[in-house]
């Protein structure tokens, strides 16, 4: 089921008057059978997104299309939508198997039927051989997928996922999140699934969107919104660790960063800000890129390097990746030379990327 949002918005109102535009002028489809990520720092309107989308909240101005299905105004018991929220929500008095199969009671879809379809969505999400139990005795990890097993079914055209993960540990986490990942694979079903965690959304999504204060930034592929960000936000969002920046000069045609030549450009003269993913540098024999190394940190073949930043006056530092075979140590002086496609120039005022 193809999900399209036309031009939503949702405006609280305070009662002294103060308006918060919690979403403003989302205009973006979400593909049949795909997992959209729905990212952004807290506060950025993902959750009042999400609410429109199931109809606990009316938008205040737009529509949203399930399909050719025009459902802005109908209820949420009427939109066909599985929710499944942080805090797993379960009935605590009922096992596993009685929270599964509530809202099928509701539907008067007869005992035995139910039981039986309680199983199979038990089995699908992994739990059917805790039926018996009362959530108490489950672990975090097994209760979200009770409340995932509760959300499925009813068959939804549309599952709803607000930081489903986000009472985990870190270990639960990332089973679970590959396990909806599975989930969703198998059955097919169209799947929103908020979070603020990046790496989190671009490991499960198919697509990602990214919003900041109510607005979408960027949607498309994790690694193509990563590769090619329009603006510093976006690049600033996605990655760990976090790209680099610097303040940056384009002067006759050549880049600087402090007295660093980084080489061409075919932009105007004027102030920039360079962003460089911490992958995007090399050791290099010679260049103007100098760098003095005060950390070494080794995980696998990846090397990372906490380098003092020789171009600014700050006291700060940044961070390339550089293979482990480099044998590079603390208290070294390299070279750098930097990948170009690793490398993006954003305006100094607007933080549009420019090209
Ligand atoms: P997110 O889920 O991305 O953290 P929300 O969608 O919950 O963000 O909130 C977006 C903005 O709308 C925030 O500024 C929040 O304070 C505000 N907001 C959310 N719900 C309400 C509400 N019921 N009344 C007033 N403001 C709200
Ligand atoms: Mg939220």
């Amino acid at each position: 089921m193809e999900i399209k949002l036309n031009n939503l918005t949702k405006v609280f109102q305070s009662k002294k008057q103060e308006e918060t535009i919690a979403v403003n002028n989302l205009d973006i489809t979400i593909p049949s059978g795909k997992l959209i990520g729905l990212l952004g720092p807290s506060g950025c309107g993902k959750s009042t997104t999400l609410y429109m989308i199931s109809g606990l909240l009316k938008p205040t101005a737009g529509s949203i299309f399930f399909g050719d299905d025009d459902v802005t105004t109908v209820p949420p018991e009427e939109r066909g939508i599985g929710l499944v929220f942080q805090n797993y929500a379960l009935y605590p008095h009922m096992t596993v198997q009685q929270n599964i199969m509530f809202p099928l009671e509701n539907l008067k879809v007869p005992k035995e039927e139910a039981i039986k379809q309680a199983q199979d969505i038990a089995d699908l999400v992994g739990i059917g051989n805790l039926m018996n139990r009362k959530p108490v005795q489950l672990s975090g990890g097994q209760q979200q997928r009770v409340a995932i097993a509760r959300a499925l079914v009813k068959k939804p055209r549309v599952l709803l996922l607000d930081e489903p993960l986000s009472n985990l540990d870190a270990r639960l986490r990332l089973q679970t999140r590959e396990e909806i990942k599975r989930i969703q694979r198998e059955t097919g079903i169209t799947t929103i699934f908020v979070t603020h965690d990046q790496e989190e959304a671009m490991s499960i999504s198919d697509e990602i969107v990214l919003m900041k204060e109510g607005i979408a930034q960027q949607k498309g592929a994790p690694q193509e919104v990563y590769d090619v960000p329009t603006n510093l936000f976006v690049a600033k969002f996605l990655g760990t660790p976090p790209i680099n920046i610097f303040d940056g000069e384009i002067k006759g045609g050549i880049l600087y960063v402090g007295d660093a030549d980084l080489g061409k450009s075919k932009l105007k003269d004027q102030e920039v800000v360079v962003g460089i993913r911490p992958e995007g540098f090399k050791v290099v024999e010679d260049s103007s890129f100098q760098a003095h190394v005060e950390f070494v940190e080794t995980i696998g073949r990846d090397t990372t390097l906490i380098i003092k930043d020789p171009h600014t006056d700050e006291k700060r530092t940044f961070r390339a990746i550089v293979d482990a075979d480099e044998q590079i140590k603390p208290g070294d002086n390299i070279k750098l030379s930097v990948k170009p496609h690793k490398l993006f120039l954003f305006d100094k005022k607007t933080g549009e990327v420019l090209k």
